[in-house]
């Protein structure tokens, strides 16, 4: 499935065939994640996607051609991070996930839309057994991500949960493994994720913006909203974190100074590194975390990114070609 141009649905089309360059393997594609990201790059509020392109950076796939670490049949987990310069400041300083230089798969890189796709082995992931392809490929960004949010989150023991989709689902069940109080936020009305996130351990699921009935010492973003940031600000104790998770949110209404007051803070997660990957798909075996995941056809992408876009999903949407 190709983007040919932003805010045009995706075209299905035969394209050539990945060459895999040095130090890249082949895989053959058996599943691929749709993240919110890539609604953004489809609706053109990523500004500099490559074009055409492939979209798609939470790929499981099958070693077609090796390279040094992989053999073939091995299956590996492309993420979003594609390649870093390795020299940068933030690259020489163990924050690859910042680097000047990043390439990033599905936007700088064709990505796991698609039968195959080529990706530089040094940014893939073993993929952990006791997952089929499907439930796996939730775990290379939503699971990724959301982690890395959970961890900037701090120690908090009241955490809120604000936009309750593919990332926030695997980020309950590990909050919940480490003894935090979940406090599930989404749309007002929608029971049916209040529901469903109830049944993954949170204590409370309600209306975001009205927040829940008790102070919270951190609230995680996952919802594109700007307005749910002062609402999550009002949410959280002096001290208290916000943390957004996004790539890409509405402009931030402005909210009076008090709301930040109290050594409150607001910050963004952006990327991952390769350290993110390693920890992640390590601990996830051993929540257990379990994904629930809605598989499409990867003929049927826009239609999966149409449900993302409504919210009309449960957990995550998986493309299998
Ligand atoms: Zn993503
Ligand atoms: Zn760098």
């Amino acid at each position: 499935m190709v983007l040919e141009r932003p805010g045009k649905p995706l075209q299905l089309g035969e394209v050539a065939d990945p060459v895999p360059a040095t130090g890249q393997v082949l895989l053959r594609v058996l599943a691929c994640g749709v993240c919110r990201t890539d609604l953004h790059i489809l609706d053109g509020e990523l500004t500099e996607p490559k074009l055409p392109l492939v979209l798609g950076h939470q790929v499981v796939g099958e070693v077609l051609e090796g390279a040094d670490r992989f053999a073939p049949g091995d299956r590996v987990g492309v993420p979003w991070l594609g390649w870093t310069d390795g020299t940068c400041r933030y690259c020489v300083s163990g924050r690859e996930n910042l680097c000047d230089g990043a390439r990033f798969t599905g936007y700088d890189l064709d990505g796991g839309y698609a039968e195959l796709v080529a990706a530089d082995e040094r940014f893939c992931f073993p993929v952990p057994d006791g997952y089929a392809d499907t439930e796996a490929a939730p775990l290379l960004c939503a699971g990724l991500i959301g982690f890395r949010s959970l961890r900037l989150a701090g120690d908090a023991e009241a955490i809120g949960l604000y936009g309750f989709g593919a990332s926030a689902h695997i980020v309950c069940q590990v909050a919940v493994a480490q003894g935090r109080r979940v406090f599930a936020g989404t749309r007002a009305g929608d029971e049916d994720t209040q529901a469903f996130a109830r049944s993954l351990g949170a204590v409370w699921a309600g209306d975001a913006l009205a927040g829940p009935p008790e102070t919270l010492d951190a609230v995680i973003l996952f919802a594109p909203v700007g307005d749910l940031v002062p609402a999550a600000l009002r949410h959280v104790r002096k001290g208290g974190r916000v943390v957004s998770a996004g790539i890409h949110m509405s402009d931030i209404p402005s909210f009076p100074y008090e709301l930040l007051w109290g050594e409150r803070s607001i910050l963004s997660v952006a990327n991952l590194t390769r350290q993110d990957g390693e920890e992640f798909l390590a601990l996830a075996p051993t929540v257990p975390v379990r994904t629930e995941v809605e598989a499409f056809p990867l003929a049927d992408a826009n239609d999966a990114l149409d449900r993302l876009r409504r919210g009309a999903l449960r957990g995550a949407a998986v493309l299998v070609p």
